[in-house]
């Protein structure tokens, strides 16, 4: 498993499938959007803060001017978490985190630049603990590298046009390379949890579909169908919207198997699947009850049309060619929620029904007529 999860992330530390890493991404998103907002904007406002409290900042008489330039960028900050919580998905977050990085940065050197030059060492320390900060922001681990080695690009280029904020050499290459030392930790560190948590993900969908899906023919598990019977009846128990259950069953399937091989009938199972799954809506649930026995639940189904789906799919499968020499066929029962039903009640039900199938003759379909009350 750990090495599956391995190959399905990236060098730039999301997954290969775009889709995965979408979902991955909404997942996350909505897991931690109730206190993310809060957080970043307490942090972001953190930073702001470091930055206006120094003392250069009061012997200058820029500091109305600067006090100014925090107001606007927190105010636009605000103006950014409002607007990030009508988004939908993690993309459009991703560009709002990365626009409000440059934009701090931007404000950070309009500062600087207002205020005029400060120890240089406290800069150095300064711009470590931005990227630090950069760094456990949730952001793609790309997006956070590029806002931090942004910022040490306009650092270097801040020093390169004010000499004189530099110190001797020694000190100097010590503040550049404790930055440097800074950004690597950090992204080392971001590129592990990113990788971490999205092994993990991956380990956990892996493991809900071995669970949830049947392996050889693609189909629900009898552990996913108890989940969605559970929820079915719940929903009809409390708003009355009847569902259907419609069961199968592969007639004579043992012959088919002891006259083409097993293989054979595992190309005829998977065919049978495909076939249902190709008719049905996307709301139907198709499950692999054991062995050549499926239960296809319908929400939202009265008796009636469910009887109809099940007379469609039995001619479809006795007409399809699985290049046999004999016709592969199914036998139905198929039956509706009752009031008072449980689980148990309506597959016996069911079962019965198609007890009946299999004993008049095969290939037909039986459903349930009896006079019963119903919820509605
Ligand atoms: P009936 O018409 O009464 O349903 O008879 P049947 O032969 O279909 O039913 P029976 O229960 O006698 O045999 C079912 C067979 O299905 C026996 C079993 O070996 C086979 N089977 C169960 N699971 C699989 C599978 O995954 N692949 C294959 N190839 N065969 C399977
Ligand atoms: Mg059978
Ligand atoms: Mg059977």
């Amino acid at each position: 498993m750990k090495a599956t999860s391995r190959k399905q992330i990236n060098a730039a530390c999301v997954f290969n499938n775009k889709d995965f890493e979408l979902a991955y991404e909404n997942h996350t998103y909505s897991r931690f959007k109730f206190y993310l907002i809060p957080l970043i904007i307490v942090g972001l406002i953190l930073v702001a803060f470091f930055c206006l409290l120094d003392d250069d900042l009061f012997t200058t008489n820029s500091f109305i001017t600067v006090l100014a330039v925090w107001a606007v960028f927190i105010a636009l900050l605000v103006v950014f978490f409002l607007t990030l919580g009508r988004f939908k998905n993690f993309r459009s977050y991703y560009l709002i985190i990365n626009a409000t990085e440059l934009l701090f940065i931007g404000f950070y050197f309009v500062k600087l630049i207002v205020c005029g030059n400060k120890n240089f060492l406290v800069m150095c320390l300064e711009v470590s603990l931005i990227i630090t900060i950069y760094s456990m922001i949730p952001n793609r681990w790309l997006n956070s590298l590029l806002s931090s080695f942004l910022l040490i690009i306009a650092f270097s280029v801040y020093c390169a046009i004010k000499p004189d904020l530099l110190l001797d050499r020694n000190t100097n290459i010590f503040g550049f390379a404790s930055i440097i030392v800074f950004f690597a930790i950090n992204s080392l560190n971001a590129y592990h949890k990113g990788y971490l948590k999205r092994s993990r993900y991956y380990d956990t969908i892996m493991l809900k579909r071995l669970i949830n899906v049947d392996t050889l023919t693609g189909a629900y598990t009898r552990a996913k169908f108890n989940e969605d019977i559970n929820k079915l009846i719940h929903k009809a128990r409390q708003t009355g919207r009847i569902f259907s259950l419609i069961i199968f069953d592969i007639d004579d399937f043992k012959r088919i198997n002891d006259t083409y091989g097993h293989l054979t009938g595992d190309r005829v199972l998977t065919t049978i699947v495909t076939i249902v799954t190709s008719n049905k809506r996307n709301a139907d649930i198709l499950t692999r009850w054991g062995g050549e026995e499926f239960i296809l639940l319908l929400p939202s189904t009265r008796l009636n049309e469910a009887n109809r789906i099940a007379e469609r799919l039995k001619t479809l499968i006795s007409e399809y060619d699985f290049g046999l020499d004999n016709i592969v066929t199914c036998s139905f029962g198929v039956t509706e929620f009752r009031k008072n039903d449980t689980r148990t009640t309506l597959f016996r039900r069911a079962d019965k029904l198609l007890y009946d199938a299999k004993a008049q003759g095969k290939n037909i379909v039986i459903s349930d007529v009896d006079d019963f009350q119903v919820i509605l």
